[in-house]
């Protein structure tokens, strides 16, 4: 039996794991920290004056309908039914003052194909002019003639392209920066064209209910973490926690042909010899790890350039119900999304909101103090309902390194699955995976970088992920 090592357990590696699980190979996964899922995980709050604890995402995280390979993971972990994707898109947009109690909708109709089906949502949307509707709509169509594969669309930013449309300042950060900024972590003045192309024309130019949003009614470590293990245990993985691999070294057995390859996967506790290996962690982190015969100096030196940008979450507790929106974006105003989370925290009384900051450049390095307080004011501005209520608990959760800087250049810096050693493949949802860096990006690549080893035995007949669209 071929035995692999998965280095990292956040989801590229878990489903990696599985996938060559599936395939009859012996799988040992090795992961840094104390638990799976990587950037997706969660903390323990004490519970304060009199109140409960509760269980807190270290960063608010959502999906789309068009996430296939994320889709089919959770379906085998069995949780689909914690993360429901809504029956059709429906976003309340909100703004403070007086439009606080009247918000607007990025909506899709049930019926009509795309992009006909965002047409009412867009002709009603007040925070544009009708003239700033108009353009936005050609803008949308002109969208469908830019390939997010073509390496020239990776050269400008979503924001001249947008600019070169006609698209007023107020329509850039009104309408596609709410989009644009959560689901790239960079505004479109500073965003890949061809990401953003990828993000919207995935989203809302093919199937009319791709965009429908997915958020998860449970914590990430009971969506991903627990049933990750548990499922790996069912499947006779060796799910290693608290096991960071410090060097991963080929050893040749006959001559030098890289066919033969073994590997050598050292930890601080030991080391483990493998006839494959699956590198499934941060760029950073790959850099360091991935032998110089599997890729050179210089190409592991690109990876550097791709960079990290942060996001920054505020945890706001109050001591009432505050709002009956379960999510909402924002506009003028420094909070960008709201989320509840009471009942994912598993908190009884009050309400527990998060404001999620994406390209959070500034906020990463701000106080604590001061957040809380810009942000509990200005969800004050946003929810009539918040005014009276008190907050009885913040806190902040910061991730400086949340995604790579997704400017303009970065699709000649990610790399393939294979390596220039047949046995070892990378993954994560840094590598070229065509998607922004997404858990759905992450789940392929790790799929693909399963799929990319060549194994001794035959399949087992449960696949995960096949024939993505
Ligand atoms: C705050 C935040 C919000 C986000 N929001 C969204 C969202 O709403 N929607 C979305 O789709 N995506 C979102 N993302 C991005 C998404 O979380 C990532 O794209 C995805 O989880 C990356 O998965 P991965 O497996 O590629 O990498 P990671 O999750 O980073 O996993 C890599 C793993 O490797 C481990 N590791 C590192 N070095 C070693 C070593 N030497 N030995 C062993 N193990 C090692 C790490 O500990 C880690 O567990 C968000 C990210 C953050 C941080």
């Amino acid at each position: 039996m071929t035995s692999v090592v998965v280095v990292g357990g956040g989801l590229a590696g878990i489903a990696a794991a599985v996938r060559l699980a599936d395939r009859g190979a012996r799988v040992t996964l090795l992961e840094a920290r104390a638990h799976l899922g990587g950037a997706t995980y969660s903390l323990d709050r004490p519970a304060v004056a009199g109140r409960s604890g509760l269980v807190a995402d270290t960063g608010q995280h959502v999906f789309l309908r068009c996430y296939h390979a994320y889709r089919a993971l959770l379906e085998r972990l069995d949780v689909a039914a914690l993360a429901p994707v809504q029956d059709h898109l429906a976003i309340p947009v909100l703004r403070p003052g007086e439009h606080a109690d009247r918000p607007d909708w990025i909506y899709r109709t049930r019926r009509g194909p795309a992009p006909l089906h965002l047409a009412r949502s867009l002709v009603a949307y007040k925070p544009l002019t009708p003239l700033e509707r108009l353009r936005a709509g050609t803008a949308t169509l002109a969208l469908r003639r830019v390939d997010p594969d073509d390496p020239r669309r990776d050269t400008a930013t979503f924001g001249e392209w947008l600019r070169e449309r006609r698209q007023s300042g107020r329509a850039i950060e009104r309408l596609w920066g709410v989009i644009a900024v959560a689901a790239l972590n960079l505004p479109p003045d500073e965003a890949s064209l061809a990401l953003a192309a990828k993000v919207f024309r995935t989203a809302f130019l093919g199937r009319p209910e791709a965009a429908d949003l997915g958020v998860p009614t449970v914590s990430l470590r009971q969506l991903h973490a627990q049933p990750a293990g548990r499922l790996l245990e069912s499947l006779g993985v060796d799910v290693r926690t608290n096991a960071k691999v410090l060097a991963i070294e080929p050893v040749s057995d006959v001559g030098t042909d890289p066919a033969t390859e073994r590997f050598v996967v050292r930890t601080r506790t030991g080391e483990l010899s493998a006839d494959a290996v699956v590198v499934a962690v941060p760029h950073q982190a790959a850099a360091r790890l991935v032998p110089a015969r599997a890729v050179p100096d210089e190409g592991r030196e690109r990876w550097a350039r791709l960079g990290s940008a942060p996001i920054v979450n505020v945890h706001l507790r109050y001591d009432r119900r505050v709002t009956a929106f379960p999510y909402a974006g924002a506009l003028d105003s420094p909070v960008q999304w709201i989320f509840d989370r009471t009942r994912a925290a598993g908190v009884d009384r009050g309400q527990y909101l998060v404001v999620s900051v994406s390209a959070a450049h500034a906020e990463v390095a701000m106080p604590t103090e001061e957040l809380r307080r810009t942000y509990a004011n200005a969800v004050d501005d946003l929810l009539p309902g918040a005014r009276s209520a008190q907050v009885v608990e913040s806190f902040v959760t910061r991730e400086p390194h949340a995604t790579f800087r997704q400017v303009p250049g970065t699709a000649a810096l990610r790399p393939p699955t294979h390596t220039g050693l047949p046995g070892l493949t990378l993954a994560g949802a840094w590598t070229a995976t065509g998607w922004p860096d997404t858990m759905e990006g992450a789940v392929r690549s790790g799929l693909r970088a399963a799929d990319a080893l060549s194994l001794t035995r035959t399949p087992t007949s449960r696949p995960l992920g096949e024939a993505l669209p």
